[in-house]
């Protein structure tokens, strides 16, 4: 998460948050668990809803220490006795599913996740393979970074698997047909790509509550970034395609995000959300008057000085702005003698 964006929305409680350890009822049945994380990003928020003699719990948190203890003790004070009966995942992103096959272990729950999002996060876990180096590598020097920053990335390794515990080799899938009768909800998913390949919301029609995962974050813009694996795909528009599905969706909705807090206001959140990367696309732009590397557009995207990690994320979203761009038809790009690529407007 890169770009810090707050809208005018309104938020419920206010700044409330919860303690760690310590839910907060934020709709009857739903509560509201933050875990902290050790990172830029400090939080992450889960909802265990309600279903009468069970719960079921929307994202896990990173599969770190401090998580798990966290885990111990809700698991033997809040849920009243009772099993956690489902776990679904909105994305594969560690902070999202990175304990679930711990608390699979601990709990026996099914583990539900749209197929796509299953299978980014098994082969996120198990991609060991030497040669998924080398093409990492020669993603980054391509779009301009120096051989420090790769370097970095090359001795990191498959980061992934340091923060999840195994990702379970069995699960559930979410589909268009799924339905989740939930306590006395009934909740359906709202399918997206952009920030991930196929990551599900769930959408409660009849009390307005919308679990937005990552896609519908209040104040911070989630992250929209080519990755090496993809180097040429177009995840800004899935995203904004994302955002444009969601007429049905009510306007007072109350929005629980996995970042941030829950708020009101989705249309002025979505309105905003389109704004910026509209305007990051003219910045995009302006930046290959004259013909650019990805580096060089980055700088203008990102004034502020980036560790390489920030570097990492700031490059994938500076990419995903390019490629949108190349797949539009207003840049085109070619190889230079160094292999990298020098973006410029198309002819
Ligand atoms: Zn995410």
């Amino acid at each position: 998460m890169v770009a810090a964006m707050e809208s005018k929305v309104d938020y419920i409680l206010g700044e409330r948050v919860p303690e760690p350890a310590t839910p907060i009822e934020i709709a009857e049945g739903i509560l509201w668990i933050r875990l902290p994380m050790p990172m830029a990003l400090d939080h992450i928020n889960l909802y265990l809803l309600d279903d009468g003699d069970s719960w079921a719990l929307i994202d896990t948190g990173l599969g770190d220490p401090v998580s798990m203890g966290t885990w111990e003790t809700l698991l033997a004070t809040h849920l009243a006795g009772r099993p956690i009966r489902r776990v679904i995942g909105t994305h594969f992103h560690p902070d999202h599913v990175g304990l679930a096959g711990w608390l699979l272990d601990k709990t026996g729950a099914e583990f539900w996740m749209s197929q796509i999002e299953w299978l980014s996060a098994r082969q996120a876990y198990l991609d060991i393979e030497d040669g998924s180096s080398a093409l990492m590598q020669r993603f980054y020097h391509q779009v301009g970074l120096g051989q420090g920053e790769i370097d970095t990335y090359r001795e990191l390794g498959n980061d992934y698997r340091s923060m999840v515990t195994p990702i379970p080799a069995t699960y559930n899938r979410v589909t268009d047909a799924t339905v989740f009768k939930i306590g006395g909800r009934t909740w359906v998913p709202l399918f997206g790509s952009g920030h991930s390949p196929d990551h599900v919301a769930l959408y409660c029609p009849e009390d307005k509550i919308l679990l937005g995962g990552d896609m519908l974050l209040p104040r911070i813009t989630p992250i929209i970034a080519v990755w090496w694996q993809e180097p040429d795909g177009d995840p800004l528009a899935g995203y904004l395609e994302f955002l444009g599905t969601l007429g049905h969706v009510a306007d007072d909705v109350l929005v629980l995000p996995a970042h941030n807090r829950p708020y009101r206001e989705l249309r002025i959140r979505v309105t905003d959300l389109v704004d910026h990367h509209g305007e990051r696309l003219d910045v995009t732009f302006d930046a290959c008057a004259k013909p650019a590397t990805g580096q060089e557009v980055m700088k203008a995207l990102f004034t502020r000085e980036l560790d390489a990690f920030q570097t990492r994320f700031a490059i994938g979203e500076t990419v995903a702005h390019i490629n949108n761009l190349l797949h539009k038809g207003a840049l085109q790009r070619n190889l230079d003698e160094n292999g990298q690529f020098r973006y410029e407007r198309a002819a």
